[in-house]
């Protein structure tokens, strides 16, 4: 805690559960390293992932290894949130950090920009209290609500809402993080992710309003049916409730650190829009907003504009770039082609992985060449 007072307050009793795909890709991965806690993640039974599969609506499918893509022991894994964030909880407390559990957040005043207090409500005895942090860093994920209130803003065009649950298989999942951006879901896409063996955490992603007439669990329900016919699964049986929640990917169209303040992982709009990937931009932005405090508070300068301008020289590009893709790449016919030319072509391939995964610029893809050989491939 390099000397600081560090309180968390959640909202959550832990161990809580977290609506999610489970899937820590490799940029988590580097991010868990950093932290010194990957060894303990995957003692803890995290499954290694070594390939990713991304199949086209018109059902094109390239497998990549990580590896291949990215370099040497690059991989991802996937482990249930309830026990990653209970590593990542358990971490940070034995760093030093104190924590308020089963305590919102329920208000902020401010003083102009500077947050003056909050008022924290401990759900166990309905009693409200104050607190004065010196410096707050809001880590909300998708709680819109509550970021409305306070007086951000959420640009509701980049939301979309993904559904999930956990299946148990007849036979043994292969070792994929498996995007299957079917033609019923596109923009949007499908998942498996397996947890273990025979375990994974399925689900889809949609834009939101996009497919008013069926609801989200027929869509997963759908979804699993076609991995199934398509033979990708089998014997499968559901597990757990079906749980749905928002995902935000608005990242650049709101400010994100104030006087004595600063929003890190979702609650910034940090999430891939391509994959639905927030674990590790939540990671890295929780990393970078701690980085910035400390070598604030160490030279007595504002760390907001630090943070901003580090993350924004971070990602702020990129998720242009993943915007424009988004809307001009994931289309039915132009999606079969770039994976059909994945398949034959391992320079784009890595390209690709690497741009999806934000280890690369999507500007990177502008260059004519690769268009010439996304039509010119056979
Ligand atoms: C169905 C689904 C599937 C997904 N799949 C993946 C995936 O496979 N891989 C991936 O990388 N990302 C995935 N994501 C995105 C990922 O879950 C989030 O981007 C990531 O969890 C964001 O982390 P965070 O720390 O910002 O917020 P969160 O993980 O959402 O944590 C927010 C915390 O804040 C607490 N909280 C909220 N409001 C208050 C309050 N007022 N007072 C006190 N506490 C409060 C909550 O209890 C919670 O503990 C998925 C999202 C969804 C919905």
């Amino acid at each position: 805690m390099h000397g600081h007072r560090v309180v968390i307050a959640d909202s959550a009793q832990f161990p809580r559960d977290k609506t999610c795909g489970d899937g820590i890709s490799p940029l988590a991965v580097r991010m868990l390293i950093r932290l010194n806690v990957l060894s303990q993640v995957e003692s803890e039974g995290a499954f290694r992932i070594e390939n990713v599969l991304i199949q086209s609506p018109m059902g094109k499918m390239n497998r990549s290894r990580f590896d291949e893509s990215l370099g040497a022991n690059e991989y991802a894994l996937a482990m249930p949130r309830i026990d990653l964030d209970s590593i990542l909880l358990k971490y940070a407390l034995s760093s030093g950090a104190e924590a308020m559990l089963h305590t919102r957040i329920e208000e902020v005043q401010t003083d102009g920009d500077l947050i003056t207090s909050l008022t924290a409500k401990h759900l166990d005895s309905n009693v409200r209290v104050k607190i004065q942090p010196r410096h707050v860093i809001f880590a909300v994920g998708a709680n819109i609500g509550f970021l409305r209130r306070c007086g951000f803003t959420v640009n509701t065009q980049n939301v979309s809402l993904a559904t999930r649950s956990y299946y148990s298989t007849s036979i043994p999942l292969p070792k994929d993080y498996a995007l299957y951006f079917d033609e019923e879901l596109i923009p949007g896409y499908g998942w498996v992710f397996p947890v273990a063996n025979q375990r994974a955490n399925i689900g889809i992603g949609v834009v939101r309003g996009r497919h008013r007439a069926t609801s989200n669990i027929e869509m997963l329900d759908a979804f699993i049916n076609r991995r199934v016919n398509q033979e990708v699964l089998c014997g499968v049986t559901r597990e757990d409730d079906v749980k749905g929640y928002p995902i935000r990917s608005d990242y650049g169209t709101q400010r994100i650190a104030g006087a004595n303040w600063m929003l890190v992982g979702e609650a910034a709009g940090l999430v891939n829009p391509l994959t639905g990937e927030g674990i590790d931009l939540a990671l890295y932005s929780g990393i970078l907003a701690s980085e910035c405090l400390h070598a604030g508070i160490g030279l007595s300068q504002p760390y907001s504009r630090l943070y901003e301008a580090e993350l924004s020289r971070r990602f702020r590009l990129l998720f242009v770039g993943w915007r424009i893709c988004r809307n001009l790449l994931l289309r039915r016919h132009i999606m079969d082609r770039i994976v059909h030319t994945m398949s034959v072509d391992s320079e784009l391939r890595s390209l690709i992985v690497k741009m999806g995964l934000g280890l690369e610029s999507p500007i990177s893809l502008a260059h004519p060449k690769w268009l010439y050989r996304v039509i010119r491939s056979r």
